[in-house]
């Protein structure tokens, strides 16, 4: 679904991604992991275009999203975000947080968004809250009705970054579960993730960077057991 080659970014003089070549293919579960300041969420902001990349192309079913003609808006409904911020409107009540993108951006009308969002708030065990605001919410229950909203928009790939981080310790748990069904599920995934148990458990790949570059990649048995590079070995030491 998603191809990256040769993709470089940098913040003035600072190169926070060199040369990063990879995919995620339909129905596959990758975890991106590496150490604070590495660039994983340079990369997914890259990919979703929150951030311009200085070279490279994005291969999005085999177009180029980084050629100008292409429509940026229309790619960006194919992806599902999720923040460690959740980034819910505080304002809105839970169902309408998970109905206005369906409204605006793919212009469904009030009782479709509505039965899809129920749909989705029910999948992560939240279709009891629908009339809450999320300040009455906890934190996990927060992140898993930002997780409803991205399905809403039925996206063909789920963009996390670092989804349990910024939650207590007793709310990882029910985050993850909800992750683990899509994965089971075969959603296809990209998770920025510093849960090195879970990422073995679901992921289909795991892909190690370090300083902008990726390291090394593949089965989660390989990198997390039996990694080839001192990198991924030292940075494993000091996480698990
Ligand atoms: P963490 O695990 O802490 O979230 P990360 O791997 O996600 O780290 P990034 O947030 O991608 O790392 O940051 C990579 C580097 O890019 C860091 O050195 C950061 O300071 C720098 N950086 C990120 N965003 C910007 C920006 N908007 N302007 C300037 N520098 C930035
Ligand atoms: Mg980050």
């Amino acid at each position: 679904v998603i191809d990256i080659k040769h993709l470089n970014k940098a913040f003035g003089q600072h190169e926070v991604l060199r040369d990063v070549n990879f995919s995620v293919k339909k129905g596959e579960v990758v975890c991106l992991i590496g150490s604070s300041g590495s660039g994983k969420s340079t990369l997914l902001r890259c990919i979703n275009l929150l951030e311009t990349p200085n070279a490279g192309e994005i291969i999005f079913n085999g177009n180029n999203i980084l050629d100008d003609k292409h429509e940026v808006e229309a790619y960006r409904t194919h992806l599902g975000m999720v923040f460690q911020q959740f980034n819910l409107f505080n304002n809105m009540n839970v169902l309408a947080n998970c109905t206005v993108g369906q409204r605006k951006v793919l212009k469904r009308d009030q009782a479709t968004a509505e039965q899809n969002a129920k749909k989705y708030l029910d999948i992560v065990g939240m279709g009891q809250y629908i009339h809450a605001k999320p300040r009455q919410l906890s934190g996990g229950q927060k992140q898993r009705v930002a997780i409803a909203r991205a399905l809403a928009m039925d996206p063909e790939v789920m963009l996390f970054d670092e989804p349990t981080s910024a939650l207590d310790p007793e709310m990882v748990g029910e985050v993850l579960k909800v992750m683990r069904q899509l994965a089971d599920e075969g959603r296809t995934m990209l998770i920025v993730t510093h849960e090195m148990e879970f990422a073995k458990e679901v992921s289909d790949r795991i892909v190690f960077m370090d300083k902008g570059v990726i390291v090394e990649e593949g089965h989660p048995d390989d990198v997390l057991v039996k990694p080839k590079h001192e990198r991924t070995k030292a940075f494993l030491a000091r996480t698990l």
